[in-house]
């Protein structure tokens, strides 16, 4: 058995992301800046997006992007319920109306025949979620979207570089949102991007997120800006600091590199897994890009002695460190008081979260590292098998 514990997630950062940083902090421009353009620059090429607004989080990305389509108090926003806080709570900000569409047990993701029949007359949005990095059925959501009139604003909190269709994830609803929080696929410490081919809603949320003034700062203070500005609504606080984009611009130049190394311990572990009757292993879909994002592991609770709480202590005691996404939104104290729900109104999400854990998955790991993983969760699955 492994000695030292093995963290669920480490980031992978180095002398090029500390060299980028010094560079920010000794050019004196360390709030939003000439980096943080270029990062949108860059990351909108990356995705394909006509348009990016760089932020603080992808929570302030969602928030921004609801704003933008005009969602208003009492507006119904469809999303998924196995999905973290953010995806939801960004709708409660409105005092809109989150309206929860069960997802599909073989991915985790939003089922568009739950979103269908959740419409109505109320409906102003949807926001799907690319749950682990495997992308939504973003041709049936959009569909839906279009018949509807409404707007579709993507959490791909998880989806970098994920391809829906062959066709990379950033330009192909209204809105798509990323994270660059700690454990994403790419990181800024924290920060998020808006990407959108639509020019005045890229406006609108770059105004938004900076107090809601019509010039930002680096135009105000430089040559080609001015001492005056304007305010045209109470906006936000949501700009990204040029030393995150410092973060974010090295980050960029591996993530193809990180991506394959997680795509390469994915591979390895499903050639592992699929041998055993105890263990799911995730789906895949060779028309998406996978961004391998989580690795998603689930139990066949029956053909085990030991239930999820229970294998999960069995891996922590070998000294492996993992997690569990999502406890589904619906059962969490606040959405259930408020909504009245039960755990049991969205069936799947409530079901496929009990048999979840989500395994190390890093660019960091080591080709030790992933045995050891295997190593641990073979020993758990024989040790405890039925
Ligand atoms: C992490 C996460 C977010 C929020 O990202 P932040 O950048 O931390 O705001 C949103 N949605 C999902 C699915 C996430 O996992």
């Amino acid at each position: 058995m492994r000695k030292k514990f093995l963290q669920f997630h480490i980031p992978e950062i180095d002398n090029r992301e500390l060299s980028n940083v010094q560079d920010a902090l000794n050019s004196c421009w360390i709030t939003t800046g000439p980096k943080t353009k270029e990062f949108e620059k860059l990351f909108a090429n990356a995705v394909h997006a006509d348009h990016a607004v760089a932020v603080n989080s992808c929570t302030a990305a969602m928030h921004l992007a609801l704003e933008a389509i005009g969602v208003q108090a009492g507006d119904e926003v469809i999303t998924s319920p196995y999905t973290f806080a953010s995806s939801a709570e960004v709708i409660r900000y409105f005092d809109a109306v989150p309206v929860f569409a069960d997802i599909k047990a073989n991915n985790f993701n939003i089922d568009p025949e739950c979103i269908q029949s959740s419409i109505t007359n109320k409906t102003k949005a949807i926001i799907p979620v690319h749950i682990g990095g495997l992308a939504a059925d973003l041709d049936a959501v959009n569909q839906i979207a279009q018949k509807h009139n409404l707007h579709v604003i993507e959490d791909a909190a998880h989806a970098f570089p994920s391809k829906y269709n062959h066709k990379i994830i950033g330009s192909i609803s209204d809105f798509t949102c990323f994270s660059f929080y700690a454990t994403k696929p790419i990181t800024t410490a924290e920060g998020g991007m808006i990407c959108t081919n639509n020019k005045e809603w890229a406006e609108r949320c770059r105004i938004m997120s900076l107090h809601g003034i019509s010039k930002d700062a680096w135009k105000r203070y430089t040559a080609e800006g001015s001492w005056y500005y304007e305010i045209i609504e109470p906006g936000y606080k949501y700009n990204m600091t040029d030393i995150a984009a410092a973060v974010g611009l090295a980050q960029l130049k591996k993530a193809d590199r990180m991506w394959k190394r997680r795509k390469r311990i994915a591979a390895q572990y499903n050639t592992a897994f699929k041998e055993y009757k105890e263990l799911q292993i995730p789906h895949d879909d060779p028309r998406h890009q996978h961004s391998w994002h989580l690795y998603m592991l689930r139990l066949h609770l029956n053909a085990m002695k030991i239930d999820r709480a229970q294998f999960i202590k069995e891996l922590n005691a070998r000294h492996i460190g993992v997690s569990v996404h999502f406890i589904p939104l619906h059962i969490h104290p606040y959405y259930k008081q408020k909504y009245g729900y039960k755990a049991e109104d969205f069936p799947i999400a409530y079901q496929e979260y009990q048999r979840e854990v989500s395994l190390p998955i890093y660019s960091k790991m080591t080709d030790q590292d992933i045995q050891d993983v295997i190593d641990a969760v073979a020993d758990i699955v024989k040790k405890f098998s039925k």
